[in-house]
């Protein structure tokens, strides 16, 4: 069975997939968007939504409905063994003004992202999962689990880590992995702060807390049980969801081949140590629509500048994820000195914490794709 054709062929419809659903069919592209799951993600994944997704997502009313339900950072807190050593307020108003790195349950990102998209006439089809592609140099055909072959102008693979697309295109993945698992969960806490995101190094490995809406907390960490190394007077109430997780830091040598590009999760993947997973792919996505205007025109090397460019930002911020990841997780002596010693030597630095949140936002670098 084939359908007929479609512009663009988006297989998945994570943040990644939705996001660019939304700005293509924005830009007046005819997009389908896949996805091989039942329906919609309903875990929180994926919490901070940074200034750079902010601003990109603006014109599409989705910011304006995440600040409303989100919960923003306002201070973020370093401790070590149950000490403060280091307290920054970033400057949202200089750095990012009206956009401040926003919490928001991954899920709820993606029912207002799909939310815009509907208000636009585009759904997610759920239940239809990649099964292979081909292509020449005019389209690309992809057959679907349902048994619909469809063909289109160009194919956006957003179907996350173990991408069924990269594995079409033949890519590698290369890049580490560590064994430490790491534990996550989402608890209703009493008694802390609801805009400060905590991080405190103990003598058990490090405990990361972050608030989301109405007194609920992801906490991240590693070692024995979490729950009893959190500061003194807050009180932990049920765990509403938990999982494990080891944390891979990889990247695809190249994010398109002709006319299949890879965005998301699909091209990169990292610790969520600095909340940037979602984000890389939301930009990629707007950086993938930005040149799909000029491919769809006759000027395929518009695939390629957004592969150029994105694998640049993309791969630095891997590498960025590897070290922190491998600072913060560091239980050796020197390390851990520097642990209980940096932080208070950072906060004397004027805009230190500015600076670094630029960097690690994404704003550091131009949205212009040239
Ligand atoms: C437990 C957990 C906690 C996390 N915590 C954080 C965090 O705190 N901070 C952070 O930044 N990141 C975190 N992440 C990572 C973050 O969730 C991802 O970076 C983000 O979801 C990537 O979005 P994506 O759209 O690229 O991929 P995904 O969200 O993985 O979406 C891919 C979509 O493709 C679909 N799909 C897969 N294969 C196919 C196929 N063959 N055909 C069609 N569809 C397909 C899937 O069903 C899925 O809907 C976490 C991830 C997990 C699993």
């Amino acid at each position: 069975m084939s359908a007929p054709s479609v512009q663009v062929l988006i297989v998945g419809a994570g943040p990644t997939g939705l996001a660019a659903a939304l700005f293509l069919t924005r830009l007046g592209i005819a997009v389908r968007i896949v996805d091989e799951a039942t329906g919609p993600t309903t875990t929180s994944k994926a919490l901070a939504v940074n200034p750079r997704s902010l601003e990109l997502l603006e014109p599409t009313g989705v910011t304006a409905r995440i600040r409303q339900e989100g919960q923003r950072i306002d201070t973020i807190r370093v401790a070590h063994e149950g000490r403060t050593t280091a307290t920054f307020r970033p400057h949202w108003d200089r750095i990012a003004p009206g956009r401040p790195m926003t919490i928001l349950p991954q899920a709820r990102t993606e029912a207002l992202l799909a939310e815009a998209l509907a208000d636009l006439g585009v759904r997610p089809e759920y239940g239809a999962g990649l099964t292979g592609l081909t292509q020449t140099a005019d389209s690309v055909t992809a057959g679907l689990s349902t048994g619909e072959t469809v063909s289109a102008d160009l194919l956006l693979g957003a179907d996350g880590a173990h991408s069924e697309t990269r594995h079409a295109l033949d890519l590698d993945f290369p890049g580490d992995a560590s064994d430490e698992p790491w534990h996550l969960m989402d608890v209703a806490i009493e008694g802390a702060p609801l805009d400060e995101a905590r991080i405190e190094f103990q003598r058990a490995g490090p405990l990361i807390t972050l608030p989301f809406s109405g007194g609920v907390f992801r906490i991240i960490g590693f070692g024995a049980d979490l729950l009893p190394r959190l500061p003194a007077g807050w009180k932990a109430g049920p765990i509403l969801w938990q999982s494990d997780f080891k944390v891979s830091h990889r990247m695809v040598p190249t994010m398109a081949v002709g006319r299949v590009a890879l965005a998301g999760d699909a091209a990169h993947i990292h610790s969520p140590i600095g909340g940037r997973g979602m984000n890389l792919g939301i930009e990629d996505a707007y950086v993938f629509a930005a040149c799909t205007v000029d491919a769809l025109n006759g000027d395929l090397s518009r695939i390629a500048d957004y592969a150029r460019v994105r694998h640049a930002v993309d791969a630095a911020w891997v590498n960025t994820s590897r070290g922190l990841t491998g600072f913060v997780a560091s239980q050796s002596l020197p390390v851990r000195t520097l642990k209980r010693i940096a932080p208070s030597v950072a906060a004397t630095i004027p805009g230190f914490i500015d600076q670094a949140l630029k960097r690690g936002m994404g704003l550091d670098h131009p949205t212009a794709v040239r």
